[in-house]
């Protein structure tokens, strides 16, 4: 992939002055970049307060702050994560944190230029690769959650409309596809017919309510819960193992 020099140093410098501007006086901040399989990572790190919970899922909206005395205080926009978010899905990669207290993590993250995606099909079995998904999801917070449980086996594109999940198939092949219906009413199942070669992709749906979906090419259909989120990312690890061995 290539990216855009300038505004891949803007996203950094923003990802940063955060990390900074949130740390406590005298701490380190860590930048670092590692190669995950056909993918490229850079992590800003900071031992601050943390982004607060209740925050998270509007991190990424415009003019959004934490309603914290703190985030007060160091003034900012609220302008800066959105428009970096802008940026990077603009240019094919993806953004997102992990956050407690004493321990945020920012990063970014893209497919490296010379790696072309491959299907489960075409992978030695003897070799487990990262596989590439994509997750059109309305719940940030278990977007986090599937996010980082399938972290080792599959780099996993978000998108929030149908639309923009589209144009991403668009854009490139896809080992699975992860469409979280949740409680939303809406036509996200249209997303199938949207699928280049649907019989070679994992096609998994996520349910609020245990309901029936009636699609050939569903693979599998998870109801979602709160407390079997860990079942939740152990059924698609067990889909994917299962294609990986057949
Ligand atoms: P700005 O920093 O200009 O206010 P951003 O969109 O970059 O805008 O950040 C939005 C908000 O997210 C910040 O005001 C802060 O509340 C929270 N935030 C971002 N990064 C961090 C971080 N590393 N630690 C704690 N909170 C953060």
């Amino acid at each position: 992939m290539t990216v855009d020099y300038d505004r891949l140093q803007q996203v950094l410098s923003n990802l940063i002055s955060n990390a900074a501007k949130f740390s406590r006086e005298g701490e380190f901040v860590e930048v670092k970049g590692v190669r995950r399989g056909d993918y490229a990572r850079v992590s800003v790190v900071d031992s601050g307060s943390g982004i607060p919970k209740k925050f998270q899922e509007r991190i990424f909206t415009p003019f959004s702050q934490a309603d914290t005395a703190e985030s007060r205080k160091k003034g900012g926009t609220g302008l800066g994560l959105n428009i970096s978010k802008r940026l990077i899905e603009g240019m094919g990669g993806s953004i997102g944190f992990r956050s407690e207290e004493g321990k945020t993590t920012c990063w970014i993250e893209f497919q490296l230029a010379d790696t072309e995606p491959q299907r489960i099909d075409d992978q030695p079995s003897n070799e487990p690769r990262r596989l590439s998904g994509l997750h059109l999801k309305d719940d940030h917070d278990f977007a986090e959650i599937l996010h980082t449980g399938l972290e080792n086996d599959v780099h996993l594109v978000n998108e929030t409309t149908l639309a923009g999940a589209k144009r991403r198939l668009q854009e490139r092949a896809f080992d699975i596809v992860i469409i979280d219906i949740g409680l939303r009413e809406g036509n996200d199942l249209e997303l199938i017919d949207a699928v280049p070669n649907p019989d070679k992709t994992k096609i998994v749906v996520l349910i609020a309510v245990d309901e029936k979906i009636d699609n050939a090419y569903v693979d599998l259909t998870i109801v979602k819960s709160r407390e079997r989120r860990g079942e939740t990312i152990a059924g698609i690890i067990g889909l994917l193992k299962s294609a990986r061995d057949a």
